[in-house]
């Protein structure tokens, strides 16, 4: 799957036409999650509104879920989706001038939960994402790194197969 900028405005269309709804609870602020894209229902659920650069980063994240589901992406691993989009969410940040040490200080900001296993996963996922946008290659060994530092993150407790249903 690719990222370019088209993809985005594929997703930008099917929030705007509905496709894909989006759902603001802000009442659910204190959860762990700011966004999430329900696959199933096609909605991108915010429990806040991405007004700085780390919170605008997951809904990008999000977005490569998205484009996933608009490209009914069949068979694949947990692990991968979430390798996609933690990339593209990097790839993002660093162009925001938004490091790894930037995470690194929201850990220990108050109410942030950015666990140490999130960094190992932010990690590696800067490191593919300063490859790729450098016009670098494909780089196996830290594809697998961030693989495995997904596979600790306790909201992905198995490497099942997920099937897109498209919008
Ligand atoms: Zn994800």
């Amino acid at each position: 799957m690719l990222a370019t900028g088209d993809r985005f405005q594929q997703v930008a269309h099917a929030i705007r036409t509905k496709k894909v709804r989006t759902i603001y609870d802000p009442s659910a602020a204190s959860g762990e999650k700011t966004a999430q894209y329900l696959l199933d229902v096609n909605v991108l659920y915010l429990t806040g509104l991405g007004v700085d650069t780390y919170s605008k980063s997951l809904i990008i994240h999000e977005a490569g879920h998205i484009i996933n589901d608009i490209y009914r992406v069949q068979k694949v691993h947990v692990y991968d989706d979430e390798a996609f989009c933690y990339v593209i969410q990097a790839a993002y940040l660093t162009l925001k001038n938004f490091g790894i040490g930037n995470i690194e200080t929201l850990r220990s900001a108050s109410g942030r939960s950015v666990t140490q296993n999130a960094i190992d996963v932010f990690r590696s996922a800067y490191n593919l994402a300063g490859h790729y946008l450098s016009g670098g290659a494909l780089l196996l060994q830290n594809e697998q790194n961030l693989r495995v530092a997904i596979s600790r993150l306790p909201e992905y407790p198995t490497n099942k197969i997920k099937h897109y249903d498209g919008l």
